[in-house]
């Protein structure tokens, strides 16, 4: 056991290695508690490095070296130094060398699922970050690239698939033995992080797509034996992301198979390994009785991603884990980008501002802020976070938003052009979109060494007699961890000026004449806009399609946003209007049930909100996001300080109620219309009609009570009503909940994926005189803690979606999240850490609750022996 403090890794010691691996000859020998490892790596100086070092140290951790020689000649042990982290070898060539070392681990007692682990019985590995260290003695970093031949041998009998990356060149079995083997040649030089290695009994799916240039490719999923049935949807969006990447990017696959292997145990969402895709089956398994349209579309996004990395992440990856979000960031950019044109564009960008606000701003805002990309860390799996693939895709947004839409698509080319093949940095990739614009980025830079959410305050002002608007922009960053004063963005602010009669007024700007594109650019912190010949007074529209991740706060009065709310042409910003001045309203009625006065109702969101749902014209899946008002952890960030989650739910569910009573008739009418018998289909237009008659009956049952949801969850024919019901359903203390827990539980308890969704409703139960009943969930058989999808479910879902229990005044729920990240952190460390940052908000809450907060998360750090991982999270969210 280690007891020193672990020692931050800063950006700015970053230097190449002393040495490279061009090749790399892997031999598996697969035994659940003794797998051998034999390695022989090609090695030479690095010819970018004027003195290398005469020692070579590689990383190594939790496994034994059982043999060493270099150019076939056996190591003695004065030669060599191993300790808990590296194995080093003094007096290597000063030419090529070949390293040949031979090493076991032992799969079976790996629970933290990083390195190679077995799972139900199927070996699998997980090597991005730092995991391959774990498999045997390497340079375990990005910017050090070799061609892998990896030959895996097993029983036939335990693993009658063998994988790894590339194309698999021979196989058969092991004259005389049990055994059989598989060999697999990966052409591509890639980094350690990426490599990947399979072994089980598991079944198989395929399909094939041709290529652009023709070229015929395999695609194989693979899965449980008996899941097959439900691999079709996955299938369908691997082969909608190969067809748009090739037209929208110009790339190609570039490998004569593609496979993805789903497994129920593992740390992320999936693996980008190359050609050997890892999945969490939930992202993979889809049919209409076992998943909902949410599940469908995070498969079709997901799938997306982890191809998309085939060009950005995997052909040209990154330097070092600083620049992780030149391909998280990127690579989510395009995600986004592709369920925009599958899907609706401005329903898409909803659902991604709503995640980028309830996650990234409270993390940028919080201890945990870091910029997108950091400058120091000490355990890189705690930077797989908001910042760096949401915020980060948000940069690349901007980029694309300055520069214009044909100078981007320019500048991804010259990017793959001139950086194939390497390992690049954020600077580089920039240099690219500077290149083929001609344009400075200097400035814009800043976005990504800079934390924290910038905070824009815009005023309009009309002046009739000279017929000009002004329109004054100021920008501010609050300081964040380290960075005391922060310097001016550069920031692309969309904007329309819409007249009374909600028509668009052109852009002319004094001194420039008409704007190009809508698009002010602000790099001061102080900046005036004067728009000329406008003949009437009119309502900006500011921060279009949400142009720049800011907080934005305006002089717009309420009829302004209500005449926004009805009449922006830009989508985004009718619910935006919407979130604002509902916002607005729920804080004021915060404020009544905290002092427990009556609480406020608006007639006018009321009547805005009919208007919204007669207008026909309108898609049923924006509608259903116009009725979600803004969350109870979005009130509770935007109040900020001495937060009452008990006033909040109070207060957000009184406007709910309101808003239900008032609408009720047309509510009625919009369910029976929206209810229909077709067979269920997972187009984005038929989820969204589902959405909405969801929206609707939860609306409806906070005045009916829950019958409506109960015959619903009877009566559904897929996973998304049922789904839809209870969670409603899970909402009201009443019998009609328990039975229909206890009815979903009994039909569903030998689906892990669905038991999952049980634990999760469980969790989010709000009843505060019920924590001990989820608590007591951890004793269910249905919950292990081994496997992070079911402490995400019951755990991780208590501590995000449950604020009122989770903050419960007596600290239960603080004590229930700081016992699981105990009994969590020895046996997989990630998970833990990442439970524990829900701990985040601590200081916003009133003087009582965040006492008991801060007394859960010391009592955490308190703990001897802790994982660097939960470490680095409780001492920062303490600072
Ligand atoms: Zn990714």
């Amino acid at each position: 056991m280690k007891t020193d403090t672990p020692r931050p890794i800063h950006l700015k010691d970053y230097r190449p290695t002393d040495y490279l691996i061009d090749e790399v000859h892997l031999d598996v020998k697969l035994v659940p508690q003794q797998t051998r490892v034999k390695s022989v790596l090609a090695i030479r100086p690095n010819p970018a490095v004027s003195d290398p070092a005469s020692s070579l140290t590689l990383d190594g951790e939790q496994m034994e070296l059982t043999g060493l020689a270099l150019d076939g000649q056996p190591l003695a042990r004065g030669d060599y130094t191993v300790d808990d982290k590296s194995l080093t070898i003094d007096n290597v060539p000063s030419g090529p060398f070949t390293l040949e070392i031979e090493t076991t681990c032992d799969p079976d007692a790996n629970t933290s699922l990083s390195g190679l682990y077995r799972s139900s019985g199927n070996y699998c590995t997980q090597c991005e970050a730092e995991g391959f260290r774990r498999i045997t003695y390497y340079l375990d970093r990005p910017d050090v690239l070799a061609r892998f031949t990896t030959r895996i041998e097993a029983r036939r009998s335990d693993a009658p698939v063998l994988l790894s990356n590339g194309n698999l060149v021979a196989s058969g079995p092991v004259e005389g033995t049990e055994r059989h083997f598989a060999i697999w040649e990966d052409p591509f030089p890639k980094p350690s992080y990426l490599f990947a290695l399979v072994g089980g009994d598991l079944a198989d799916v395929d399909d094939v797509f041709t290529t652009a240039s023709g070229r015929e490719v395999t695609l194989r999923i693979y899965v449980e034996h008996g899941k097959e049935d439900r691999c079709d949807y996955a299938m369908d969006a691997l082969k909608r992301s190969m067809r748009w990447d090739e037209e929208v990017f110009g790339r190609e696959y570039d490998l004569d198979i593609f496979m993805i292997v789903a497994v129920s145990d593992f740390n992320m969402g999936a693996m980008e390994n190359k050609g050997l895709n890892i999945f969490n089956d939930k992202y993979i398994l889809a049919r209409p009785d076992t998943a909902t349209d949410a599940d469908y579309s995070n498969i079709e996004g997901i799938i997306a991603h982890e191809y998309f990395h085939n060009w950005t992440g995997n052909r040209i990856t990154c330097r070092d884990w600083f620049q992780l979000c030149l391909k998280e960031g990127l690579t989510v950019f395009r995600d986004q980008e592709f369920s925009s044109d599958m899907r609706s564009r401005p329903v898409k960008r909803i659902g991604d501002v709503k995640l980028l606000r309830s996650h990234q701003f409270p993390e940028d805002g919080g201890p945990l802020s870091h910029p997108v990309r950091p400058n120091a860390y000490i355990e890189i799996n705690n930077f797989y976070t908001a910042t760096v693939y949401e915020k980060g895709a948000e940069v690349v947004r901007m980029m694309q938003t300055l520069i214009g839409p044909e100078a981007f698509r320019k500048a991804m080319d010259l990017y793959f052009e001139r950086h194939d093949g390497e390992a690049a940095t954020v600077e580089d990739f920039v240099t690219c979109m500077e290149d083929a614009s001609g344009r400075s980025l200097d400035q814009f830079m800043l976005w990504y060494t800079q934390a924290g959410t910038p905070e824009l305050a815009v005023a309009g002002k009309f002046r009739r007699s000279e017929r000009v608007f002004e329109l004054t922009v100021t920008q501010m960053t609050p300081p964040s961890g380290g960075q005391r004063k922060k310097q001016p963005l550069h920031i692309p602010l969309e904007i329309g000026l819409i007249d009374a009669d909600g028509e668009a007024l052109p852009l002319k700007l004094d001194g420039h004449g008409a704007l190009e594109r809508p698009v002010l650019e602000i790099t001061e912190e102080e900046q005036t806009f004067h728009f000329t010949d406008v003949p009437d007074k009119p309502v900006p529209s500011l921060n279009r399609g949400f142009s720049c991740p800011v907080k934005l706060t305006s002089n717009l009065s309420d009829d302004d946003l209500l005449f926004l709310m009805s009449r922006d042409q830009d989508p985004f910003n009718r619910w935006e209007a919407c979130q604002t001045y509902a916002g607005k309203k729920l804080l004021q009625c915060v404020e009544d049930a905290s002092k427990n006065q009556t609480l406020r109702t608006d007639e006018q969101l009321a009547e805005a909100l009919d208007a919204c749902l007669a207008d026909t014209a309108l898609e049923p899946a924006f509608v259903a996001l116009m009725l979600n008002l803004p969350s109870e952890n979005d009130l509770a960030a935007r109040i900020g300080t001495n937060v009452d989650p008990w006033a909040i739910h109070t207060a957000r569910s009184n406007l709910m109620a309101y808003l239900a009573g008032v609408l009720h008739d047309r509510l009625i009418g919009l369910y029976d219309r929206l209810t229909d018998n077709d067979p269920y289909s997972p187009a984005a237009a038929d989820a969204g009609r589902r959405a909405l008659r969801n929206t609707v009956l939860d609306l409806l049952s906070r005045i009916d009570g829950p019958d409506v949801a109960s015959r619903q969850f009877k009566n559904a024919s897929n996973m998304t009503d049922q789904m839809g019901a209870l969670n409603v359903l899970g909402t009201i203390d009443a019998p009609e909940r328990t039975d229909a827990l206890n009815a979903f539980y009994d039909a569903n308890k030998a689906d892990h994926l669905l038991v999952d969704k049980w634990l999760a409703l469980n969790a989010m139960a709000p009843f505060p005189d019920k924590i001990a009943e989820i608590r007591a969930l951890t004793d269910h058989a249905a919950f292990s803690l081994k496997t992070p999808n079911k402490v995400r479910a019951l755990v991780g879902t208590f501590s995000i979606a449950n604020p009122v229990c989770f903050n419960h005044e007596d600290g239960s729920g603080y004590r229930f999240l700081a016992d699981t990240v105990l009994a969590l952190d020895s046996l997989n460390p990630q998970v833990a850490a990442r439970l524990s940052s829900a701990f985040k908000n601590w200081r916003m809450m009133e003087p009582g609750r965040s006492a008991l907060a801060k007394a859960e998360i010391e009592r955490i750090k308190s703990r001897k022996g802790l994982s660097r991982d939960t470490l680095e999270i409780v001492t920062k969210t303490l600072q």
